[in-house]
């Protein structure tokens, strides 16, 4: 049977591959023992992709690590049909209509793995799923502005809400698999458009074909991205002189200023349209610390509500939307189980040193594509309200080891390394 919440009481996996690159780095050692997410964003990267690790070694590796005692192991399914329908930079191998292969190449695969540790008493696989598919769904669909042809299509042919729903009918009969759905992040899900629509979907998603609420542990937000877990220095309640923090430039009307809130926000709107009233939420802490030299050290200057939001605000970032390796972060949170009410952990799910996406074209056999979001030239579109990117230059593909921004991260560390 499985607990309510699998990282109380838990060690978490070390993978041995990401904890290597980053004790190589100056400083690296500092955080070189930290858990991160092992990332299943191919179909070879199950065998383990030029003589790396597969999932196998890692799941040998993990038994190890727990020495006879509770251990959680953070996988990533990450490999939809039309994956990444909004960007470019993680598209990825599968066609938009090659859903068969997603099943029985990728998830029947994968699952036929875990099964095989399956009966390991002290293994707790929580398994994230499918980053950035469905609410792309909800928010980057004809007739919104943000529309993306590749995003219409998705919701079209419905090979998102199929996939996902495999996945987690498939994993989820495995007893010692916890499903973590990935549910966006505050600044994206946190307005009322799109709140409790992407609520609905992953309420559909989740009864659609076999899969069964049961087989959701929970939702993960902040995956791979920027957002603060908590904003210190203010809050969406505070008006100034008459106007509201909703009403700010940055705000600019969501409900949410930061993902704590969201997820716990989000996991009542969940359990309200039918999941199962002990859901928990992990938060990516991986790159959302904003500390370093330009963090405010108090709330700003009660002037107007826009100087006070921007003299407040730790996120550094230029705007909300922005998402590809941002000039300033910082690594948020360490790893921590129940930090506070409705979350079951904070988790570094994006490892820390792996790059978004390449700043410019370069040609791989991995399916990435250039996203211009990467590119710090780049002067924004519909989907960060036509804003400079915040991108660091120089980056490499999306996975691949990008030491600039690792030492960046370690620099700007919040709590400080
Ligand atoms: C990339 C994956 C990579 C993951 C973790 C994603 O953006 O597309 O290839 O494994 O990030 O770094």
């Amino acid at each position: 049977a499985r607990v309510d919440n699998p990282y109380a009481g838990a060690d978490v996996y070390v993978n041995p591959e990401w904890s290597a690159r980053a004790a190589a780095e100056p400083g690296g050692s500092a955080i070189a023992d930290e858990p991160t997410g092992v990332w299943m964003d191919r179909i070879a990267a199950i065998d383990g992709v030029n003589g790396g690790m597969g999932l196998q070694d890692h799941l040998d590796e993990a038994v190890a690590q727990a020495g006879g005692q509770p251990i959680v192991f953070q996988v990533v399914i990450y490999n939809l049909p039309g994956r990444d329908c909004s960007a470019l930079a993680s598209n990825g191998e599968l066609g938009a209509t090659e859903i068969d292969r997603y099943k029985t190449e990728y998830i029947d695969v994968i699952a036929d793995i875990l099964r095989e540790y399956e009966s390991d008493a002290n293994l707790r696989v929580s398994a994230v799923i499918e980053i950035d598919s469905l609410p792309n769904l909800i928010t980057n669909v004809s007739p919104r502005p943000t529309a993306t042809p590749e995003c219409d299509t998705m919701l079209a042919n419905g090979n998102y809400v199929e996939g996902v729903s495999y996945a987690l009918s498939e994993l989820g009969s495995i007893g010692n698999v916890y499903n973590y759905i990935d549910a966006g992040h505050y600044g994206w899900i946190g307005w009322d458009d799109n709140f409790g629509a992407s609520a609905d979907l992953f309420q559909q998603t989740a009864t659609h074909g076999e899969a069964t609420v049961d087989d959701v542990t929970g939702f993960i937000v902040n995956t791979a991205n920027y957002g603060p877990t908590v904003e210190p220095y203010y809050t969406i309640d505070e008006s100034i002189n008459g106007t509201p923090v909703r009403q700010s430039s940055w705000v600019d009307w969501n409900r949410y200023v930061d993902n704590q809130s969201f997820a716990q926000g989000f996991r009542q709107e969940l359990v309200s349209t039918g999941f199962n009233s002990n859901i928990g939420m992990l938060i990516d802490t991986s790159r959302n610390g904003w500390g370093g030299p330009d963090r405010p050290s108090g709330p700003g200057p009660r002037t107007d509500v826009n100087a006070y939001v921007e003299g407040s605000r730790t996120d550094g970032r230029i705007h909300a939307g922005n998402w590809c390796n941002q000039a300033g972060a910082g690594l948020g949170e360490r790893p921590t189980a129940a930090p506070a009410s409705g979350i079951d952990a904070y988790v570094w799910i994006k490892p820390p040193g792996e790059s978004d996406g390449a700043s410019s074209e370069i040609p791989n056999d991995e399916g990435k594509g250039f996203d211009r979001m990467c590119d710090p030239t780049y002067q924004g579109n519909p989907r960060n309200n036509n804003n400079p990117s915040g991108a660091l230059g120089d980056a490499p593909l999306s996975g691949h080891w990008f030491s600039a921004q690792f030492q960046e991260l370690l620099a700007n560390a919040n709590p400080p390394v």
